[in-house]
C-alpha cells in the first residue's frame, strides 16, 4: 500500500504523514483552554503509512472513550471485543459478553477500560490497541505529547487523517467502489462490475470499499455517522 498524505482538519492543508504532527503544533489554536490533553497518533499496524490519525483526548477522559471513538470512527463492524494493550497490561472490553467470556476474562486478568488516560498514559509511550479476536484489526498508538487546550467536544477531537487510497476496479480504470471479499487479496471493483459479478447479492460477498483499516473485513460499512465518512482523495500533487 502507498503512504498516503492527509488532511489537517483545523486549516484544511494536505501534509505528509511526516510533516503533520510538526505542522499540529504551529496550527492549533494555543489560545484558552485550560482541558489538559494529550496528542496520539493512530497508525494501522501492517499499512502505517496509509492509514493514520491525529487526536487530541481529554487527559481525564476513560480508556473507553478513546475505544468509542476509534470504534465509531475507524473500525467497528458488529460490536466485537477490543483491547488496549499498556505497559504488559491488557485492558479489554466486550459488549456482547456471555457468562463463559466474563469467567475466562477474570482468569485471564483482563482489566476494565474505566481507568482516567492520565492514570494510563506518558509522553513517549506505545500502546497496542486490537479490535475483534477472530479477525483482527490492529493499531499502534504513539502518545506524543501533553499540553493544555480548549475541552474536546466528545473528549476526542479529530485534528487529521489519511486521504483515502486510490484503487482501481480490477475490469476497467474506473474508481473502486467495492471489495469482493470471497478472493485474496480482496479485488477491487466499480459499481457497474460489482453488480455483474456471480457472487454479487450473497451476504458480504462485496463490501464498500471504504477509507479505514477494517475496510472489507468481516462485515464492515463505514461509520454509521455520515459526518465521520472521509471518502476523499489525495489532491494532485502540485496543487
Ligand atoms: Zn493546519
Ligand atoms: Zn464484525
Ligand atoms: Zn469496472
Amino acid at each position: 500500500m502507498d503512504p498516503m498524505p492527509g488532511r489537517c482538519f483545523l486549516c484544511g492543508a494536505s501534509l505528509p504523514q511526516e510533516a503533520m504532527q510538526a505542522h499540529l503544533m504551529e496550527c492549533r489554536p494555543n489560545q484558552g483552554g485550560q482541558t489538559p490533553l494529550f496528542l496520539l497518533f493512530v497508525q494501522d499496524a501492517y499499512f502505517p503509512k496509509t492509514y493514520w490519525l491525529f487526536l487530541e483526548v481529554a487527559q481525564q477522559t476513560p480508556l473507553s472513550a478513546l475505544d468509542d471513538f476509534l470504534r465509531r470512527l475507524w473500525v467497528d463492524c458488529c460490536g466485537h471485543y477490543s483491547q488496549f494493550v499498556i505497559d504488559g497490561e491488557t485492558y479489554g472490553r466486550r459488549p456482547k459478553a456471555s457468562i463463559v467470556d466474563l469467567v475466562l476474562d477474570e482468569y485471564t486478568h483482563l482489566l476494565p477500560m474505566d481507568k482516567p488516560l492520565q492514570a494510563l498514559l506518558q509522553v513517549g509511550q506505545q500502546v497496542d490497541y486490537a479490535y475483534d479476536d477472530a479477525w483482527f484489526t490492529e493499531l499502534r498508538i504513539h502518545v506524543l505529547a501533553a499540553y493544555d487546550g480548549p475541552q474536546p467536544e466528545g473528549d476526542v477531537r479529530l485534528l487529521a487523517r489519511n486521504y483515502k487510497p486510490p484503487r482501481t476496479c480490477r475490469q476497467c480504470d474506473r474508481e473502486a467502489t467495492w471489495l469482493f471479499t470471497n478472493a485474496w487479496p480482496l479485488e477491487p471493483y466499480c459499481s457497474e462490475h460489482a453488480k455483474q459479478h456471480p457472487a454479487w447479492g450473497q451476504p458480504d460477498a462485496f463490501l464498500p470499499y471504504i477509507n479505514s483499516p477494517r475496510v472489507g473485513v468481516c462485515s464492515y460499512r463505514g461509520p454509521q455517522a455520515q459526518e465521520l465518512l472521509f471518502e476523499v482523495y489525495p489532491p494532485p500533487e502540485d496543487e
